[in-house]
């Protein structure tokens, strides 16, 4: 599995969502921590937190798989230089995003923050 480094050129921080939805499913595996709680009727429930990553302002993310770059928030921050992509190991070309096929109409967009 091929890992990457991003690193955010800005002085604002980066923080990656919807990572379990793209990332997990694209590598067929879950690293989201789960936990599990009873239930009112005694039941097990398990609960997702759902994986994310930020990048700190002008700093560098942990190792990532790459496919993160399939997320549309990190595909759009490489595409305008607010990320930087570091590869670790054998270089690849860059992958083409697809649009997801159930596209989310809320949440995927980044909201301007004042
Ligand atoms: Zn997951």
């Amino acid at each position: 599995m091929a890992k990457i480094r991003l690193i955010n050129t800005r002085h604002q921080p980066f923080l990656a969502v919807e990572y379990h939805d793209i990332v997990c499913r694209r590598r067929n595996r879950c690293d989201c921590q789960t936990s599990q709680r009873m239930n009112e009727k005694n039941k097990a429930v398990i609960k997702r937190h759902c994986a994310s990553f930020h990048v700190p302002a002008m700093g560098k993310s942990k190792e990532l798989d790459r496919e993160v770059l399939h997320l549309q928030s990190v595909w759009n921050a490489v595409k305008s230089g607010w990320l930087a992509v570091k590869e670790l190991e054998a270089p690849e070309a860059l992958p083409v995003i697809e649009e997801p096929k159930e596209a989310k109409k809320k949440a995927s967009k980044p909201t301007k923050s004042a």
